[in-house]
């Protein structure tokens, strides 16, 4: 098979890389990749945002499958303009991938569905939304209803807060993500990320994880992409997966289906575990970031047949295995991140870091220098990403190989797993 995969972050190189090992693959491009995936792919010169040039590239270079990473894409209706062309995609359609590309949407399909989720209320001024939010009371959580890099919510401990929050959005702050605001109430709660496959009709459960949002250790500082993940997520025991696929998956992609907008490729339900159970807080449409690099490192079967049986409606027969290890990735930033940050830092000593039992890096926002060297070329540029028997063992095996790497201007968190392992200062 000729796969395109669409992307150049961590989370396409783990794809990348998983993909790369399948027995099934003729070659593997990608777009616009980055030097870690040009290890596994051949990068090609393609403006993925221009869904006119992917279909002509995939025609005239035979590709049989595209796998879309990013969710941008998904949402600008890259998947049916594939579909049309008769090229099979990996990801939902543009109808179905407005599950992320609009919270309202979202929250109105969970209601319909009877998904158990916060209670919340759509507006589009911010008069009514803020007389809302004084008569509510916080905390309570303000969202841009549109995709806004994962930089749209606020989780207001004030109304004051709320208030500004809500002015924010209406004054321009998200563009036109920002038109619509959705207010929720807040729930209390651990997180967890769960993921699954849906055909349209049939839905698998993949894998548990949890991610780091915010910059600093102890879960400090603002809001990030994601400095670290690990999986499988402590607080997802079995019975509490069962419940989110009866109570939340199954039903979002019954309702899916019913509504016409059959859901193909992986969700990602983000979800706040409560003492009432587990609640989702929202939809993604594609694997996450960093999530998909610890999902991939403990994936033993081939992604491939599995993306393949996901885009063909063959789910029923297929039970994805993961491997008894757990995983654990960290994320080295460039300083500053998630604010201004330089780029152009050279770093070395991946090598090194490798050479650690059970560690993979894979590569973000780097980029080759003049001279060959890598430099950073983004916020978040590594993810020192190990596996190992416990989850304590991965993270003293990632911490080990990112002392082995030299990037002077990056820094990482020092805890990721901390919720798992119960240590916060992880040298
Ligand atoms: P998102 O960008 O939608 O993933 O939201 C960012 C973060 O905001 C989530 O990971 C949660 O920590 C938090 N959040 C979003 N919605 C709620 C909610 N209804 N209650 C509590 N926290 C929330």
């Amino acid at each position: 098979m000729n796969i395109l995969l669409i992307g150049g972050g961590g989370r396409e190189h783990a794809l990348a890389w998983k993909i790369a090992q399948s027995p099934q693959l003729t070659r593997l491009y990608a777009a616009p990749g980055n030097p870690g995936i040009a290890e596994h792919a051949e990068i090609v010169a393609l403006d993925a945002a221009d869904n006119v040039a992917v279909v002509a590239w995939c025609r005239a270079h035979g590709i049989d499958l595209v796998v879309v990473g990013p969710e941008a894409p998904l949402v600008g209706g890259h998947v049916d303009d594939l579909a049309d062309a008769g090229i099979a995609a990996f990801g939902p359609g543009r109808e179905a991938a407005r599950l992320e590309g609009s919270k309202g949407y979202a929250k109105d399909l969970a209601a319909e569905a009877g998904v158990p989720t916060a209670a919340y209320r759509r507006f589009h001024d911010a008069g009514s939304a803020s007389a809302y939010v004084r008569d509510a009371g916080a905390p309570i959580v303000v969202k841009a209803d549109g995709l806004a890099a994962g930089k749209g919510v606020t989780v207001a401990a004030t109304v004051v807060e709320a208030v500004a929050a809500i002015d924010a959005c209406f004054a321009g702050a998200f563009g036109a993500a920002g038109a619509e605001v959705v207010v929720e109430e807040c729930l209390m709660g651990d997180e967890a990320s769960f993921f699954a496959f849906a055909d349209g009709r049939d839905v698998v459960a993949l894998a548990t994880a949890q991610d780091h949002k915010r910059v600093g250790d102890r879960d400090t500082g603002p809001n990030t992409g994601g400095m670290g993940a690990y999986s499988p997520a402590a607080v997802m025991a079995p019975d509490l997966i069962a419940r989110t696929m009866a109570e939340i998956v199954e039903p979002t992609i019954a309702a899916m289906a019913r509504r016409g907008a059959p859901y193909r490729g992986v969700l990602y339900a983000g979800l706040m575990i409560t003492q009432e159970g587990p609640k989702l807080i929202e939809y993604n449409v594609r694997f996450g970031d960093p999530e998909a690099q610890v999902l991939m490192m403990r994936l033993d079967d081939d992604l491939v047949p599995l993306m393949t049986a996901t885009v063909e409606g063959r789910l029923a027969a297929v039970q994805p295995r993961w491997n008894a290890d757990a995983a654990l990735t960290v994320v080295m930033a460039s300083r500053g991140y998630p604010g201004a940050y330089t780029k152009g830092a050279p770093i070395s000593g991946i090598d090194a870091a490798e050479a650690v039992d059970g560690v993979k890096v894979f590569h973000a926002g780097t980029a080759r220098a003049d001279d060959g060297g890598l430099v950073s070329a983004g916020g978040r540029v590594l993810n020192v990403t190990a596996r190992a028997a416990t989850i304590g063992e991965a993270q003293a095996r990632a911490y080990a190989a990112v002392d082995r790497i030299a990037f002077a201007d990056g820094f990482c968190r020092r805890d990721i797993g901390w919720r798992a392992t119960g240590d916060t200062s992880n040298g």
